[in-house]
This record gives structure tokens, C-alpha cells and sequence, in this order.
């Protein structure tokens, strides 16, 4: 008796991750006390390891971002692009494929692969594009934008570990041109507005005015809203020309918090 019930709970909690990860939600938190993590190096791994990792990447792309409904080529071309395994840490270089966050330290994550194509879908990135990201993190979302074909990319990183390693990363892995700073986000990056579009890869409990304020006419605002430590909503917002910001609700999210601002 005893050991069907713990079969049913081992069965139950598979059933209840997988239901989490198909339908893109993803699950995280700050842990109690954050510590660095060692994030793999960029020195390439062997060509075999190479061809291996890009047939993984390829399965993630037909597997779990084209079949839940994401068609735009050059986002799906992007996400076959970026080498994820030198953006998860050293020894998770084997789950880099996989539909799932992972943890880079401090208490941050580098998001789940569907959610980063979903949220760089719904910019509508075009041609001659400025985008502003808040939240580096590995720097993983910085680089599959700079893979969108003639867009500038700036990103912003409040813990300066991060920040730092970040752009070292970037750098390696030739995204030298993505434009990286440590800050505090929430304000955006003034001196460089207007952008055609601005994502938010950790969760405020309300959209900061500097960054609809720094956002084009026309521009998207692609931002999960909602408390801390819960679900959010992930919406889609689009300035109209006389300032106001048409919003669309895109589903149910779990974010890290956005730190910093008047939070
Ligand atoms: N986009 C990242 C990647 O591709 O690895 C993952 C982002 S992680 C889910 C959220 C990041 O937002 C963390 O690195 C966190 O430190 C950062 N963050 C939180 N509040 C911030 C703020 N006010 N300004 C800038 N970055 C912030």
C-alpha cells in the first residue's frame, strides 16, 4: 500500500512538471542565500560536441517552439543560431536543450527556450530596430536578439557579476556589438531612446513609466507584470500615437523579480 502511494506521488509530480514546461510556464525563484555559479567557459568543445549540440538545438526548435505555434523564421533561425550550452552553467551543459530554466547564479536563471522565442517573437523585431533588454542574465536573450538580422541591441544587468560576465560571454561568442551595461534597468537607458521595442526579462509589479516613456511611437513593450515569488501575466504592449499603450494579455508566466527602481 505504501509503496503505490509514493508510485502515484512520483507519477503525480512528473505529470505536474510536465503540464508546467508544455504549457511555458516557467518556475523559479531567487534561493534563500544566492551564490555564484561557474557558467561554462566560450572555448569551443570539440567539433563532434559541436555537431551533437546543434542537432539538439535543431530537435528544440521543431519540438518545442515551431509545434507550440511560433513560425517566424528568423526568430526560429536565431534560436538555432546561439550556442546555449556556453550560457548555462559548467556541468549543465547536457540540459542546455532541454524546456526548462536553469540556474546561472545569484539566485537568477537563464529562461526557458520557449519563453525566449515567444517573447522575441512577439517585438515584431524589423530591419534597423533598436531593442532594450532589462535583465542580462547569461546574456543568452541578448544574443538570440542580436541574431535578428540589422537590429541594435542594448541590454542592461543590475547584478554586476552578471553584468560582467555577460559581456565577456558576448563578447567571445562574437555579439561584441550588443551594447551591455550594468544598472539599475527600471530606468532604462535614456541617453539611447527611443526604442522600437524594449523586453523585460524579470517581473515588476507594474510597468515603470521610464520605459513606456522611452519607447517609440509604435513601439512594443514585451514585459511579464505581477507580485513576487508568483505567477505573472505576460503582456504585449504597443504605444499608439497618442501616447497610450494598447495592451495585450499573453498568458501566465513566472518570472524572478525585477530588483531595483521604486520596487
Ligand atoms: N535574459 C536573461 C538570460 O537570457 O539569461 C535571463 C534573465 S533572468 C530571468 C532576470 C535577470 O534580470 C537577472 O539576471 C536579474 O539580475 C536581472 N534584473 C532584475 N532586476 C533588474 C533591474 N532592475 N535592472 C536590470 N536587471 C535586473
Amino acid at each position: 500500500m505504501r509503496r503505490k502511494v509514493v508510485v502515484l506521488a512520483v507519477v503525480l509530480g512528473l505529470a505536474l512538471v510536465s503540464v508546467a514546461a508544455y504549457i511555458g510556464i516557467v518556475m523559479f525563484g531567487p534561493s534563500a542565500k544566492p551564490q555564484p555559479t561557474i557558467v561554462s567557459s566560450s572555448v569551443p568543445s570539440a567539433p563532434d560536441d559541436e555537431d551533437v549540440y546543434a542537432k539538439r538545438r535543431e530537435r528544440m526548435v521543431i519540438e518545442t517552439i515551431e509545434r507550440r505555434g511560433i513560425t517566424d523564421e528568423e526568430v526560429l533561425d536565431a534560436m538555432r543560431a546561439v550556442p546555449r550550452h556556453f550560457f548555462v552553467p559548467e556541468g549543465d551543459q547536457d540540459y542546455a536543450y532541454g524546456d526548462y530554466p536553469l540556474p546561472i547564479g545569484y539566485g537568477q536563471t537563464i529562461s526557458q527556450p520557449y519563453i525566449v522565442a515567444l517573447m522575441t517573437d512577439l517585438l515584431e523585431l524589423k530591419q534597423g530596430d533598436r531593442v532594450l533588454e532589462v535583465g542580462t542574465g547569461s546574456g543568452y536573450q541578448a544574443a538570440i536578439l542580436a541574431e535578428i538580422p540589422d537590429v541594435e541591441v542594448y541590454t542592461i544587468e543590475i547584478i554586476p557579476e552578471l553584468a560582467t560576465s555577460a559581456q565577456e560571454r558576448l563578447t567571445e561568442l562574437s555579439y561584441a556589438h550588443v551594447h551591455c551595461k550594468e544598472g539599475d534597468g527600471y530606468f532604462g537607458w535614456p541617453e539611447h531612446a527611443p526604442f522600437d521595442a524594449i523586453i523585460v526579462t524579470a517581473a515588476p509589479d507594474h510597468v515603470p513609466q521610464p520605459l513606456v516613456d522611452q519607447l517609440a511611437e509604435g513601439g512594443r513593450l514585451v514585459i511579464p507584470v505581477g507580485p513576487p515569488g508568483g505567477y505573472q501575466t505576460l503582456w504585449k504592449f504597443v504605444k499608439q500615437p497618442d501616447g497610450e499603450l494598447k495592451a495585450f494579455n499573453m498568458g501566465g508566466v513566472a518570472f524572478v523579480p525585477l530588483t531595483g527602481g521604486d520596487q
